[in-house]
Order: C-alpha cells, then structure tokens, then sequence
C-alpha cells in the first residue's frame, strides 16, 4: 500500500464553519440509527447523535456516509468518548477501531473528529447541551425523555445538535492511513511491539509495561478455598 499524499495545510483552526441548512434525508438517518442499534444493543439518543454526527462530518470533508472504497482509506474518526456514541460513528461511518480508521481519545466528551489524511482537512462535532432540551419542547407529550431526544434528534438541524470547527490534527507519520509501524523488540522483556507503540526511556526502546505504563498491576494467583 502507498503511503497517502502529503497533506495540504488544514484551514486556521477554529475557521468559521457554515452547516447545512437542512437536515439530511430522513431516510438516510433511519437507516443507519436502525443498523447502529442493532450492534450497539438498544436505540438511544447516543445512536441517533453518532450518525448524525457521522453524516456531518464526512459531508463537509466532501464524503458520502457511509463511506465506501477507496475513500475510506483516506478518513480517520477519533471519537471522546468510549459509550454509545462511539458505536453509533463505527456503524455509520464505516471507520472501524480494528482497522485503525477509528481511534478512541477518551476524554469523556460527546464529541468526535474526521481528519481527511489526503486534504489535511479535519472537522470536530460537538453535541451541544441545548439539544436536550429543544428535544422535549419538540415532543412536549413524550414522558420518557431519551425517546423524545431518539425522534428529535433525528430531524433537527445540525447547527442546533452541534458545535462545529476546522481543526488540525498532528498525526505522526506512522499513524498515517496505510503506514505500517515496523514491529520493535522491547529492549527489556523482548515481547514485539506493533502499531508504533514504542516507549522511549532513556535511549531503550521498552513497551509500555515495562516503561512504567502499564493499566495493570501483577498479582499472585488466585488460591483455591
Ligand atoms: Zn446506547
Ligand atoms: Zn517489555
């Protein structure tokens, strides 16, 4: 595979940002909250807002929604928050966590960017609180409130469910679409680092448990009681 072209500058971070005037189609937005729910569980407001967001933001880089091929290999998505919303940009967008065309940046923010590797282009959505509460005023007979935001969310326009901006997103080399890390011996328990997830400590190349990164801690087995 060819690395991708270099990337043109990206517009000055938080440019003025026109969103469509209208929603888009109803149909389109069915669809993909039916297929987003059906893998992520349940229908719920998080589904609704992820394709919506999904259709946003590929549409002002100039993409369809879902992405097709080849194009979809010039898109990553990052997503902030590890929920709902996260599966709803997966399903919709087609990018994919396993495939590295999706990445978690778990800030707990309903939020998300699509950086287009090719253009240098990258544009972050996020869901604005007012949403809410336009919902119920939408649908003022609906108790529960995640189905009046599941109907509402569906039809309102974009400028009331987010905040938008061109921003730029610096990825190192090796996380460029297409660009396979070479996979690195850990300098200290010699297991092989992939991804270019390499640690550098001191001039050795470690992984990250052994440079002190690890999100786990040893423990002696359990004893049969
Ligand atoms: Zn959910
Ligand atoms: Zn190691």
């Amino acid at each position: 595979m060819s690395p991708p072209a270099r990337p043109t500058p990206a517009p000055m971070a938080g440019a003025a940002l026109v969103l469509p005037a209208e929603p888009p189609p109803l149909a389109q937005v069915e669809q993909l909250v039916h297929a987003s729910a059906r893998i992520h569980g349940h229908l719920c407001p998080g589904q609704v807002i992820g394709v919506r967001m999904s259709i946003l933001g590929l549409g002002l880089l100039g993409y369809g929604c879902p992405l097709g091929m080849p194009e979809i290999k010039n898109i990553i998505g990052f997503v902030e928050i590890e929920r709902c919303l996260a599966d709803a940009v997966a399903v919709a967008s087609g990018l994919r966590f396993g495939r590295g065309s999706l990445r978690l940046i778990n800030q707990g923010l309903l939020a998300a960017t699509f950086l287009d590797a090719l253009s240098g282009r990258a544009v972050r959505l996020v869901s604005r609180e007012e949403a809410r509460q336009a919902a119920l005023e939408l649908h003022p007979n609906e108790s529960n409130p995640h189905t009046a935001q599941v109907l509402a969310y569906r039809v309102m326009p974009d400028a009331e469910l987010f905040d938008a901006q061109w921003v730029s997103v610096a990825l190192p080399p090796d996380q460029m679409p297409g660009v396979r890390p070479p996979k690195v011996p850990c300098a200290n328990c010699g297991v092989l680092i992939r991804s270019g997830q390499v640690h550098r400590v001191e001039g050795r190349e470690l992984c990250a448990p052994c440079a002190g990164r690890a999100y786990f801690l040893p423990v002696a087995p359990p004893t049969k009681e």
